[in-house]
């Protein structure tokens, strides 16, 4: 995977690559079970966790895949650094790896979300792709006590890839502590994916994520997120900060 360029915004790195190149990435990963490999989907929250959760912030480096999920991201790569990233949303990439399963033969197990979540987002992916192979599925409220038990149904599963609907940063924190023992070949935070999956959660409509405006249509929705989400204006105004400095630091420069 090191062929792939790894770029740092605000502390935080994330990789430069296409859609269709982090699905390939994903595919080889979880079909390589010689160790278990993570992919992350940066986002402005998840940059912002990582400043202040050195655990987070570690486990991000160690990442094998580390795509750009949200806007924030993308927009402030190009204006902090000029360069333009494709932005590979996380519940995309999870939707897509539901979509090739069948032809590329990956085995899914989907942990995380409530019961009904869990068990629509199964109903739904079948319905959807009738050879989607997906060979378990946990809720993400089981208690810490089961989840030694967790770990050995997983790999008797003979899943090639977790994905883990558990918010975060506890989906990293469960593949931090987990991860080692389980024998998948990648393992996948997808936040609040199954919740859009299942119909729990409306996503924003195509005009607001063409506006890059889905992280403002999420806030509208669930106002409840908003002490969670403000982080992204934290995101955001460390992101001009910068850029001020940059742009008065290169007019010293040419005066
Ligand atoms: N969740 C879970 N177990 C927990 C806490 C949360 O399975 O102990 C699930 C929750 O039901 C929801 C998802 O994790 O489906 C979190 O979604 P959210 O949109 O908050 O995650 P984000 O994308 O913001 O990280």
């Amino acid at each position: 995977m090191r062929d792939v360029e790894r770029i740092r915004v605000l502390n935080s790195s994330v990789d430069v690559l296409s859609f269709q190149t982090a699905l390939d990435a994903a595919c080889a990963l979880a079909k390589d079970h010689t160790t278990t490999s993570y992919i992350v989907a940066v986002n402005p929250e998840k940059v912002m966790i990582a400043q202040r959760d050195s655990f987070i912030a570690e486990f991000l480096e160690r990442a094998d895949l580390l795509i750009p999920d949200g806007i924030g991201v993308v927009v402030a790569a190009k204006w902090l650094l000029n360069k333009t990233l494709e932005r590979v949303p996380g519940a995309d990439l999870a939707e897509a790896l539901f979509r090739v399963s069948g032809e590329r033969e990956l085995n899914l197990f989907l942990f995380g979300a409530s019961e009904n979540v869990n068990a629509e987002t199964e109903r739904v992916m079948r319905a959807r792709y009738p050879d989607v192979r997906i060979v378990g599925r946990q809720n993400g409220y089981l208690p810490e006590s089961e989840y030694d038990t967790l770990v050995a149904r997983i790999n008797a599963s003979n899943a090639d890839a977790l994905l883990l609907a558990l918010g975060s940063p506890k989906q990293e924190r469960w593949t931090a502590t987990y991860g080692a023992r389980l024998d998948v070949g990648v393992c996948m935070g997808v936040g609040g994916a199954f919740d859009t999956f299942a119909g729990a959660v409306k996503r924003a409509p195509v005009v607001w994520q063409k506006m890059r405006l889905e992280w403002l249509y999420r806030l509208v929705r669930q106002p409840k997120r908003f002490w969670r989400q403000r982080r992204i204006f934290i995101f955001a105004a460390r992101v001009l900060m910068k850029k001020l400095i940059l742009t008065l630091t290169c007019r010293r420069r040419e005066e």
